[in-house]
């Protein structure tokens, strides 16, 4: 026990240290958000500062894909009367290679290779997540206006959860 609270601590100050050695310089959006300079880091490396909240707590994308996911989410509470309910967003890499370890070969992405490690995909909830469902109908029918996909690999109830955004 003693060892695994002292690596997470570890990968913590880690984390701290590297965020502080280059903070960037970067544009106010409209949301508040800083998302311009997330283009620069690798996958999975991403500041929290350089991504953008949404309004889902704790969950973050990049400037351009939160906007556009803010925009989508807005249609869908019109449609549905609650929220977007979403599991996971931006995936920093040493989660991405925990997943990769946890989960059964081929259900998470080689690590550095994840959509989420470039804060351009989200894992959906609240019925997106189950295939035939109205609210992943709605998705399917709607999400692509606001550059939202659930990608070809995912469909045929593989990963209905996982949608995508491409500019
Ligand atoms: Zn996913």
């Amino acid at each position: 026990m003693n060892s695994t609270n002292e690596d997470n601590e570890h990968r913590h100050n880690e984390e701290e240290k590297e965020g502080a050695g280059e903070e960037p310089v970067v544009e106010i959006t409209d949301h508040g958000c800083t998302g311009r300079n997330a283009f620069s880091y690798a996958n999975g490396r991403i500041p929290a500062s350089v991504l953008c909240p949404l309004p889902q707590p704790g969950e973050r994308l990049r400037a351009d894909a939160a906007e556009a996911f803010i925009e989508l989410d807005g249609a869908y509470r019109e449609e549905f009367g609650r929220p977007m309910c979403v599991a996971d967003s931006y995936r920093p890499y040493h989660v991405q290679v925990r997943l990769f370890r946890e989960m059964l070969p081929g259900m998470a992405a080689r690590p550095g290779t994840s959509q989420h490690g470039l804060g351009l995909a989200v894992d959906l909830c609240g019925g997106v997540n189950r295939l035939g469902t109205v609210e992943h109908e709605w998705m399917l029918a709607n999400a692509p206006d606001h550059g939202w996909h659930n990608p070809h690999w995912a469909r045929g109830g593989f990963e209905p959860w996982h949608w995508e955004f491409s500019a």
